[in-house]
């Protein structure tokens, strides 16, 4: 199965994205995940996504998009994977499309983990990682609306959309998830 899975800082993308991958045995390739332990790690692509990573800026498009390429021609990724954090922008998601278009295949759903912002916000101030300082999850969160929640708009008239609320334990946010991946009503 190929799916995205798009919501705000604290949506749940992680927890939910890495349960479903074990149990789906597809691999999880978390975007923001990848461009941290790049930082970390000092390469190139932690050099290029730093300035935009530690600020809560988005990375360009040209940069996600040439690591999305990369990652998906992986053979690991051949028979399905679940991309948390792309895309992130209406032109990411649109990119998605022309490059699974090359390379023979189809996304099946884009999960819409829907929570409203004052959860977002506590959940990411809870965690401790260094882009979820106040300051910078609100800009992170500021462009969520501005830039993440049109892809939604992109999704649906595809019929691919599947929006859940995730306000709820994770627990009975991924039994959801489940039973909606195998009998979708969007
Ligand atoms: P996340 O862990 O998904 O919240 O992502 C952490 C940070 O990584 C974001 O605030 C962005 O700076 C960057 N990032 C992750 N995915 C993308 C993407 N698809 N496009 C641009 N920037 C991204």
């Amino acid at each position: 199965m190929r799916l995205v899975i798009l919501g705000g800082p604290g949506a749940g993308k992680g927890t939910q994205g890495k349960l479903l991958c074990d149990t789906l045995a597809i691999p999880w390739i978390a975007t923001g995940e990848i461009f941290r332990r790049a930082i970390a790690a000092d390469t190139p692509l932690g050099n290029q996504a730093k300035p935009y990573v530690e600020q809560g800026e988005l990375v360009p498009d040209s940069i996600a998009i040439e690591f999305i390429r990369d990652r998906l021609s992986q053979p690991d990724a051949a028979q399905g994977w679940l991309l948390d954090g792309y895309p992130r922008t209406a032109f990411q998601a649109e990119e998605l499309d022309f490059l699974l278009q090359d390379m023979g295949q189809r996304l099946d759903w884009a999960i819409w983990l829907d929570a409203p912002v004052e959860v977002l916000m506590q959940r990411s101030l809870e965690r401790s990682r260094d882009d979820d300082a106040p300051q910078i999850v609100r800009r992170r969160i500021d462009l969520f609306h501005q830039r993440t929640i049109p892809i939604t708009g992109y999704y649906k008239p595809q019929d691919k959309l599947l929006r859940v609320d995730s306000d709820r334990p994770p627990e009975v946010v991924q039994e959801d998830l489940l039973a909606r991946l195998k009998a979708p009503q969007t």
